[in-house]
């Protein structure tokens, strides 16, 4: 039936604008337009490239990408998005399985974890002392109630106190650059899934135990970089009739009663305005909330102000040699590292490396301004120099350091702390209140999720804003099973 004008969100010369050029939000731009719901799509982006963390960059002859990006697979219709824009050349797409390993005391172990190898590959007295506190653990969980807070309080439950620390209480520090015990055990539910000790012990004693294996294990990469995807995706939404404004600083948000009608970004030197009829944010929730300055209640901005992240600075060094190893990275469990992973790209696909050559990049993360972030790039090189000190592939390849460059991310990682979600939930709860507004993604939801959970959830706004556009008076039901669907701290 056609749509009156009085039931439509979304006027037929409205504008849809989607505040940045990530995964979600060129995914979403894409739906939308693949769609046929015939109204101007704009994307605008701060960047001068497209694809958000998944993009890349070129330093000398090697294209990089922002610590490693491979595109996890589940041959539904993110994945399909990604390999309809390589119909032309599908064989630039890599397809395959990561490989990935953990450095931890002085071996290298499979990723994820498996205990099975841990217990056989530890001195045999830690391997005894990890399963006898597991047993008295598991014990003493049946017969005592105790309250699980905090992500420590998760781990001593489910590994017992020293395979906690060991495998996930150490790491989470140096990663998190916060106390485990201040951690949601929220953060536990999202990150650490499908591992159960008591699952491994009863394969150990061969009576029964089943394992499940991640779907993040199966990814594609195209071979001249992550950044590629979001290029060729960028281009497709150019091609469907969108605009995607890149070099586009979003400054304000303004509304008018429940609604937002204009948005004001910096380009070219000059303020520039756009009216909209429905936008679409993919930024962080607090840069959302302070995009509309004193027109949002204080105590939303209070709440936006307590939800915190964790930055990034990356390290690559470039070594004059065909190959350092056979990982696509690796992760570095003990505390006497100052880094946390090391990428070799040229394993995920060898064409973003300079022949002859390989580049290394090193993660590094700091909180607000500390120490790390204060460091001049001689400095990080020097600490990325020590690491590679202790673990011997590299400490046998230091001659061939040929250079290296740095690069720094702001609050790349969301960091769950507790009470987080109570804290996320105002938020989302106010932007819910505003009429023609979706906050989505990674950054519009506070998530920890992938580049394919961005892209999905981009694709799936774009159904709901059509379904949305044909019937009004639904709009706030849609939106809430929306969110429902992703946001799952709300649920847990
Ligand atoms: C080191 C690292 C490694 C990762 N590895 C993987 C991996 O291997 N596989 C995987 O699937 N995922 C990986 N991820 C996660 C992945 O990067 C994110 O899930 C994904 O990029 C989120 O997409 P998004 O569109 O939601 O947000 P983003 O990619 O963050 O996009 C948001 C966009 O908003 C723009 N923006 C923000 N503020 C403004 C403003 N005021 N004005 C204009 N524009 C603005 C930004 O420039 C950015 O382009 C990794 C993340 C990191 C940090």
């Amino acid at each position: 039936m056609e749509n009156t004008k009085e039931t439509q969100v979304i006027d037929q010369d409205g504008t849809i604008v989607i505040l940045g050029a990530g995964p979600a939000g060129l995914a979403c731009a894409h739906k939308l337009l693949s769609n046929g719901l015939n109204r101007k799509v704009v994307v605008l982006d701060r960047a001068n490239v497209p694809g958000g963390a998944g993009a890349s960059f070129k330093w000398k002859g090697h294209t990089l990408d922002y610590g490693p990006h491979a595109f996890h697979t589940r041959g539904d219709e993110p994945e399909s998005l990604i390999r309809s824009l390589f119909v032309d050349n599908p064989e630039s797409l890599i397809s395959g399985r990561k490989r990935v390993s953990v450095f931890l005391k002085k071996k290298f172990f499979k990723y994820p974890l498996q205990i099975k190898e841990a217990l056989l590959k530890f001195n045999p007295l830690l391997s005894i002392k990890i399963i006898l506190e597991f047993m008295m653990t598991f014990i003493i969980h049946q017969l005592v109630s105790i309250p699980i807070e905090s992500f420590e309080d998760w781990g001593r439950k489910r590994f017992g106190s020293t395979l906690y620390k060991i495998s996930f209480g150490d790491y989470t520090r140096k990663v998190w650059k916060t106390d485990p015990n201040l951690i949601s055990r929220k953060f536990a539910s999202e990150k650490i899934q499908g591992f159960s000790f008591m699952n491994l012990i009863k394969k150990l004693l061969k009576i029964g135990g089943q394992v499940t294996e991640p779907y993040y294990q199966s990814v594609i990469y195209h071979k001249n970089g992550s950044g590629t995807l979001y290029m060729r995706l960028a281009e497709k939404v150019r091609a469907l009739g969108g605009v995607v404004e890149l070099e586009a600083d979003i400054r304000q948000l303004k509304l008018d009663g429940d609604k937002v009608k204009e948005v004001c970004y910096f380009k070219n030197g000059q303020m520039q305005t756009l009216e909209t009829d429905f936008l679409v944010n993919t930024i962080q929730m607090p840069a959302l909330v302070n995009l509309f300055g004193n027109q949002t209640p204080f105590i939303v901005r209070h709440h936006a102000d307590k939800l915190k992240y964790v930055s990034l600075i990356l390290v690559y060094l470039e070594f004059e040699t065909d190959k350092i190893g056979d990982d696509s990275w690796f992760y570095l469990l003990d505390n006497e590292f100052v880094f946390n992973r090391i990428t070799e790209q040229k394993n995920l696909s060898p064409t973003t490396m300079e022949e002859g050559k390989t580049v290394l990049s090193f993660e590094l993360t700091c909180r607000g301004s500390e120490e790390y972030w204060q460091m001049s790039d001689q400095e990080l090189y020097d600490l990325a120099i020590a690491d590679c000190e202790r673990i011997p592939k590299l400490a046998n390849k230091l001659s061939k350091v040929t250079d290296f460059t740095v690069r720094r991310a702001r609050n790349v990682y969301e960091l769950y702390l507790k009470q987080f979600d109570s804290h996320a939930e105002i938020v989302l709860g106010y932007t819910k209140n505003i009429e023609n507004i979706i906050s989505i993604g990674r950054r519009g939801l506070f998530l920890q999720g992938d580049m394919h959970q961005s892209v999905e959830m981009g694709l799936s706004a774009g159904d709901l804003i059509q379904n949305m556009n044909k019937d009004a008076s639904k709009c706030g039901d849609l939106k809430a099973e929306y969110l429902n669907k992703y946001v799952k701290y709300q649920n847990t």
